[in-house]
């Protein structure tokens, strides 16, 4: 079992620093998983270096703790035994920090998508699990190590944030369990969706206007999707971040499997996300381009203009619901 490897490592005296990053475009799994990792770690004698791929954005900055974690530019000069990376399905995804990582180091791979590609030298991969933090949650559990109020909060977000709320096919009966047991360390639930969903500025409304004034939709309504150009950005003030959730507008149409927003996140780059509902897999979807996830929810990266990257995804979407998946 992956996570008996895991405690392992974590309890083998040679293993004392520990290195911990998650993947880019950072979110409540990535940030919340990560975090509370490095709770656990310190309890359990180990020293700890939080690597982020990016800047923590804005509405996770309350997080306690949240401003230990150090960007790529202090990639240098650190030394570490082991490397545990969090909600990553492959290496790629954890982006500039991977370049702080020394060869022939331990590596944990912690992480819960179906598309794991096993880059880790220890591989610890549960795709039925809701989220990263739910694993972190299991290890606090298993190594009998005391769940702090913070670590409490850490994996309260990371399970909130990848269920969409409690919404989504990933939440289950266990997952409940654990969020009750989460909130006797004081969770305030109302205070914490007031600070990540309603903490909108302006110009992310503005934004999400324009990105709805694009929707369309094709495949007798089956496919439909939305884009935000670097032209929209730049109108609204706006940024990536604030397009997190922008493709749960086209999967809630009625009658739609497949829903799709591309979104010009730099110079010549697209980055798209999948969603589906009617038990598609978009996992298989998004491997066609090189991207991953979960059946229900992935995403990738392509290069070329927006309007071309859009044709040639809608026209995969359209033959992959055409063959019967
Ligand atoms: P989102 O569309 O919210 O960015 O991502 C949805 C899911 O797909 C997440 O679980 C995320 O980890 C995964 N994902 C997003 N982008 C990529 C990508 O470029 N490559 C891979 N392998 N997975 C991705
Ligand atoms: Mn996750």
């Amino acid at each position: 079992m992956g996570i008996n490897k895991v405690i392992k490592c974590i309890r083998d005296k040679k293993n004392k620093k520990f290195l911990i990053s998650a993947h880019k475009n950072l979110e409540g799994d990535a940030i919340g998983s990560m975090l509370a990792m490095a709770e656990l770690l310190k309890q359990a004698g180990k020293k700890v270096a939080l690597l982020s791929p990016e800047d923590i954005p804005d509405v996770y900055k309350f997080l306690p703790g949240s401003a230990k974690v150090r960007l790529r530019s202090s990639l240098k000069n650190i030394d570490y035994d082991v490397a545990c990376l969090l909600d990553c399905t492959g290496i790629e995804r954890i982006g500039a920090v991977k370049r702080g990582i020394c060869p022939g180091r331990l590596i944990l791979n912690i992480d819960h998508h179906i598309s794991n590609t096993y880059f880790g030298t220890i591989n610890w991969v549960e795709p039925y699990m809701s989220s990263s933090g739910e694993q972190v949650y299991h290890l606090f559990k298993k190594m009998g190590i005391p769940l702090t109020k913070r670590a409490a909060l850490y994996i309260y977000i990371a399970i909130l944030t990848d269920t969409g709320s409690f919404r989504y096919s990933n939440t289950t009966e266990v997952t409940h369990r654990i969020v009750a047991e989460l909130m006797q360390h004081g969770i305030d639930p109302a205070d914490i969706y007031r600070k990540i969903y309603e903490g909108a500025d302006v110009s992310s409304l503005t934004l999400l206007a324009s990105a709805l004034s694009t929707l369309n939709t094709t495949h007798n309504g089956e496919i439909a999707w939305v884009h935000v150009s670097r032209a929209m950005f730049r109108k609204n003030k706006a940024s990536v971040e604030d397009t997190q959730d922008f493709v749960n507008f086209p999967r809630s149409i009625k009658g739609v499997k497949i829903a799709l927003a591309f979104r010009e996140a730099g110079k010549g780059f697209i980055k798209v996300s999948f969603r589906s509902n009617d038990d598609v897999d978009v996992n298989k979807l998004a491997k066609e381009f090189n991207g991953g996830g979960h059946p229900s929810a992935s995403g990738c990266v392509l290069k070329g203009a927006i309007s071309k990257v859009e044709k040639a995804v809608v026209s995969r979407a359209k033959r992959f619901l055409g063959k019967g998946r």
